[in-house]
């Protein structure tokens, strides 16, 4: 299964997923979450982007978790472009995992075993975690408690394994220590670029001080008369990553290879237990980010009986779907329904609609694809490609932009003109008219029973 992540970090689609919305750098809303006619490279589509803009704003919220949204609507109409918008809207801090419904289908896993990782995959977990500074740092300072009596003007002592921290910083940090009024028994940090302290707390030996410092005060467990420093490190990991480092049999190393295997359901639910035990001692945030399944309809009964019973687990991301289908089986059944989806997801689900282009649209899209795709078409040309656009569709008419340019450029053109356009739309052919040469000389082709009649006419 293919999934890979966004530019700035975090999950996004597979390559050519990116590439053909690569235009796009958001939903294009202003500030009260109402789309621009046309912005961040997204045009037209109102009302679908204005409800994906609630949606977004209910994530960003946390408000939405374990929730199915289908966008639904006829082909080239914007679907995954939305997605993408909505997952560059939320940018890097919400993890956003992007697969096609065909991905589950893969020889290394069972199909349920790639849901349930693309699940986990689009839930972030923010780790804090208070470490001792690493080496080269200060990692202790200790105030000899016997001279000073408990006093600032004691005998200091840095523990350090880097001299040049020692040099650098010994006197500016005394200075800080006497300015801050740190005593021992305090708990500090030490801002090593400027030796600036900040006092976090006291040790845990004094209660009694600790108490009137109210919950807001970091608290660093330390004998009682030694000062040390400590770092909060905040690290970000989805689910799944923290799965398979933890999965004896894959090790951490799955993680660059992407060969991952089956993970076990025990070691699911040792992570889930620790990360829960995490949560409630606040060392742990859990962020639940998005998973997007575009060609919904690709998956069976089987997935879409585990994408019910997922959403309803604790650490369940917002589930994105799209379709174009309209009423159509079922996948393993011989049931019709909406969209191809069983009636009981289909129920728990919020739908967006898309709807067709008109010209304008189509004409704005296809100039910002040429644009991205670094070709210059002339007015004419445009025109010709927004009308074949109209009359075949969205897709194949952007799809003939580089072919049209890579036709220009043999003439040695700096622009893209009518005949190139012309020339490409005679060349490559759109899927009504492949159909119908299918119907002309469909015998000649191999059937499902494998038989072929070369020759003859149907
Ligand atoms: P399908 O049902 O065939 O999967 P879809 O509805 O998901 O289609 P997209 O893949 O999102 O359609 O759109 C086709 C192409 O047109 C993509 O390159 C997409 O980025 C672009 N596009 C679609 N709608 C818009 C829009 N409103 N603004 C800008 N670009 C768009």
């Amino acid at each position: 299964m293919s999934v890979s992540t966004k530019t700035d970090g975090t999950e996004l689609g597979n390559l050519s997923l990116i590439a053909a919305h690569s235009h796009i750098t958001g939903l294009g809303l202003d500030d009260h979450l109402q789309p621009k006619e046309a912005s961040q490279g997204m045009v037209g589509q109102l009302s679908a982007r204005r409800a994906a803009g609630v949606i977004l704003k209910m994530i960003q919220k946390g408000k939405i978790a374990g929730r199915a949204i289908l966008i639904a609507g006829p082909p080239s109409t914007g679907k995954t472009a939305i997605a993408m918008g909505l997952s560059q809207n939320l940018g890097s801090n919400v993890p956003f995992t992007a697969i096609a419904g065909s991905e589950i289908f893969s020889k290394e896993l069972s199909k349920t075993e790639a849901l349930n990782q693309a699940f986990r995959k689009s839930i972030g977990v923010r780790i804090k975690e208070e470490t001792e500074l690493i080496q080269g740092e200060v990692v202790e300072i200790q105030i000899d408690r016997s001279l000073t009596g408990g006093h600032k003007q004691g005998k200091l002592t840095i523990r350090t394994t880097d001299m040049e921290t020692i040099y650098e910083l010994g006197n500016k940090m005394i200075d800080e220590l006497t300015k801050e009024k740190v005593i021992a028994g305090d708990v500090i940090s030490i801002d090593k670029s400027n030796g600036k302290i900040t006092k976090l707390g006291r040790s845990y030996t004094r209660a009694r001080d600790y108490d009137a410092m109210g919950p807001d005060t970091k608290f660093v467990s330390c004998p009682e008369g030694e000062l040390q420093t400590r770092k909060e490190v905040v690290h970000t990991v989805s689910l799944h990553e923290i799965d398979v480092i933890n999965s004896r049999q894959q090790g951490f190393l799955a993680l660059f290879s992407g060969d991952t295997g089956e993970i076990r359901s025990e070691v699911r639910e040792q992570i889930n237990s620790k990360v829960a035990e995490w949560k409630e001692e606040g060392k742990a945030d859990i962020i639940p980010g998005v998973l997007f399944i575009d060609e919904v309809h690709m998956l069976d009964i089987e997935c879409f009986s585990y994408i019910n019973t997922a959403l309803e687990d604790e650490f369940a991301p917002v589930v994105i779907m799209a379709t174009n289908r309209g009423i159509s089986k079922t996948r393993g059944t011989n049931y019709k329904s909406p969209h191809g989806l069983p009636l009981d997801l289909l129920d728990r689900t919020i739908i967006i609609k898309t709807e067709p282009y008109n010209e304008n649209d189509i004409s704005k899209i296809l100039k910002i694809r040429s644009q991205e795709e670094e070709t210059d078409f002339n007015d004419d040309a445009l025109s010709l490609l927004t009308k074949i656009g109209m009359e075949t569709s969205l897709r194949y008419a952007s799809n003939l932009i580089a072919v049209s340019y890579q036709i220009s450029k043999k003439r040695r053109s700096e622009k893209v003109e009518v005949s190139d356009v012309m020339r490409s739309y005679e060349l490559f052919y759109d899927s009504a008219r492949s159909v119908q040469f299918l119907e002309d000389n469909g015998s000649q082709y191999i059937d499902d029973d494998g038989n072929v009649n070369i020759g003859q006419k149907s």
